[in-house]
């Protein structure tokens, strides 16, 4: 019969144990492990934890002669148990060395004879530990994305030890050619562009005003910097500025309906949602708002140069050129 493993027994010294990993987990979180960098994973375990389990569910609960768990022994594997964690008050555990050997002498048992099986691994940090230790592990897991990060986790390293470099270099050779082959439509006077803001725009139906959709008005809510829309003559034109709250927190949609905005020159009136997204699906008339550049401390916003709308057009342009061919070389998703 198999005997009793740590992670079984009720016990003081246990309990004391996952307190502590408890609070270990909760510092890892903020001290981010390389690992968790790959990409940011909601449900993700930390490694700590992780070499917990392993370590308690496959060390032998010590008996006495009686043959019943015995507390001092089990006091004294839970000190060296703590130990092969890494717990230390000053250092991260994640970052110890999982002292493999040490560990192996405590079992009854030869590592890679114990299969384990986590069917719903996400990206795989349980298994990282049953790994480490030497134990044989199956993982699986049905999100693509979380499959491919267990593979990066589990597999890919020890595969193929230069993944790093030919990571690094591939994706600098796609980096270039995408450059070379799209560079031109972000080239731009003064600063560089990072992202362009545009809103739909439809038609107001009571006076005709040709209105942007936003939902409010903040570019940057800390910096209180926000566009604000004048409408002339059935157009507007856009500021940007620094707002009050009140004017930032205005807006043309929300909720599901439209509303032609006094505060801007507009009628007032509010539109229905049927009415807002016919207009959108039929005219799909849009307005390039705001872009948003990179400066020293870190982003700003300036309003769009006739060189930035030139650069859509001919993005544009290019994108329904070669539309034909970018689906037949299955660039496009169509699904
Ligand atoms: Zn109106």
């Amino acid at each position: 019969m198999r005997s009793s493993r740590l992670i079984e027994v009720e016990n003081i010294e246990v309990l004391k144990l996952f307190e502590d990993v408890s609070e270990e987990a909760r510092k890892e979180k903020l001290a981010v492990p390389p690992i968790n960098k790959l990409l940011y994973w909601w449900t993700r375990k930390p490694v700590s934890v992780a070499r917990t389990l392993t370590l308690l569910s496959t060390i032998p609960t010590p008996l006495g002669e009686n043959g019943e768990a015995d507390s001092e022994k089990i006091k004294k594997l839970i000190t060296e148990v703590r130990e092969l964690i890494g717990l230390n008050p000053n250092e991260r555990a994640y970052r110890r060395d999982p002292k493999v050997e040490r560990y192996q002498k405590l079992l009854d048992f030869d590592p890679s004879g114990i299969f384990v099986m986590d069917p719903f691994a996400g990206q795989g940090n349980l298994m990282f530990s049953a790994l480490e230790y030497g134990l044989r592990v199956y993982a699986m897991d049905y999100n693509p994305v979380a499959y491919v990060l267990m593979k990066s986790i589990l597999e890919y390293p020890k595969k193929y030890p230069q993944l790093a470099e030919d990571v690094e270099k591939y994706g600098k050779e796609l980096i270039e050619r995408t450059e070379k082959e799209l560079g031109r439509f972000y080239k731009r006077e003064g600063r560089e562009a990072l992202d362009y803001i545009w809103c739909w725009c439809i038609r107001c139906p009571y006076c005709g005003q040709r209105i942007p959709l936003t939902n409010q008005m903040w570019l940057d809510k800390n910096e209180k910097i926000g566009y604000w829309f004048r409408f002339r003559n059935g157009g507007f034109e856009v500021e940007i500025r620094q707002l009050s709250n009140e004017e930032g927190d205005k807006f043309t949609q929300k909720e599901g309906y439209a509303v032609c905005e006094k505060s801007f020159g507009g009628c007032g009136n509010t539109i229905s949602y049927e009415h807002m997204t016919r207009d959108i699906a039929q005219r799909r008339d849009k307005e390039l708002i705001a872009v948003v550049v990179r400066n020293k401390r870190g982003k700003d916003f300036e309003l769009p140069s006739e060189e930035d709308r030139r650069n859509f057009e001919e993005a544009a342009k290019y994108l329904k050129e070669n539309w034909d061919s970018f689906l037949e070389e299955d660039l496009i998703p169509t699904e």
